[in-house]
């Protein structure tokens, strides 16, 4: 089972867009995945299910205990599931704080996990304790970039938030792939581009996401994008890179 965590501690760089995309991609290709939204804002549960009303959230699992497998929903799509966030999860910092290996919940939850190929974890915009926890379990690292000014700020802080856990808690915690999104075709998102591809080298997938409203729409409508504008260029571009992942995840 490959656990994917879609990490920067930005806002509004495509964590979101890039796990749900990533996701229904990998779904149609045959792979069971299961997403699981560590964002309290609750975003990719919202998209992908079109509701914020579950029984069982990763709240429940991670703070009151209950198993990660009475809170796993099915989606539309086939093979495609997802334990859904609320906005309780929120108070998750200061609920967990004092809780014994509170830093490995989601890692012990996901033992209990099996039948799937991927697990995709969409994680907020800050470096509390549920990226903690998202880094953690995870197999390997995905961090999407938007191409815009400033990109690169804020990556410092956490390249050293991955470098401090690596050493203090004993995870390997691998980069599988950079992901570099809305792409403009401006001079500046082409500079922002060679600087991301300087600093993270082959890292960076070759596959660039244009800004498309397309993808945006999708994510409104509750739709997946491959069947609301399969033949946008979010699309083509979101189909190419799933081809890049499975290549680099399975050599095929
Ligand atoms: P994050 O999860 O990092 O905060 P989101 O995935 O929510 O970022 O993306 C931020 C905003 O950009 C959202 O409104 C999303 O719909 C939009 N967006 C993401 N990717 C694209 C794209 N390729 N083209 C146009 N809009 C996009
Ligand atoms: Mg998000």
């Amino acid at each position: 089972m490959r656990v994917f965590a879609f990490c920067n501690n930005k806002g509004g760089v495509t964590k979101t867009t890039t796990t749900v995309n990533l996701a229904y991609g990998l779904a149609r290709a045959g792979r069971r995945v299961l997403v699981i939204d560590t964002d309290a804002q609750s975003n990719s549960t919202y998209s992908l299910l079109g509701n914020l009303d579950q029984e069982n959230t990763l709240f429940d699992v991670l703070v009151s205990g209950a198993k990660i497998t009475d809170a796993i929903v099915p989606t539309h799509q086939k093979n495609l599931f997802v334990v859904p966030s609320s906005i309780n999860l929120s108070a998750a910092d200061l609920l967990m704080a004092s809780a014994p290996g509170r830093e490995r919940k989601l890692t012990r939850a996901l033992a209990h996990l099996k039948d799937f190929d991927y697990v995709l974890i969409d994680t907020p915009p800050n470096l509390g304790v549920l990226t903690v926890n998202a880094f953690i379990a995870c197999t390997d690292v995905i961090i999407p970039i938007a191409l815009t000014t400033y990109a690169l700020i804020g990556i410092s802080i956490l390249e050293s938030t991955m470098q401090e856990l690596r050493e203090n808690l004993d995870v390997s915690l691998p980069v599988f792939g950079v992901v570099a999104n809305l792409d403009d075709h401006t001079r500046l998102s082409m500079d922002v581009l060679s600087a991301v591809r300087e600093h993270f080298g082959s890292l960076v997938f070759e596959t660039v996401v244009p800004r498309n409203i397309k993808v945006e729409e999708a994510h409104n409508q509750i739709a997946c994008l491959f069947d609301y504008a399969p033949n946008s260029t979010g699309a083509v571009a979101y189909g190419k890179l799933v081809k890049e992942v499975l290549y680099r995840a399975e050599g095929i």
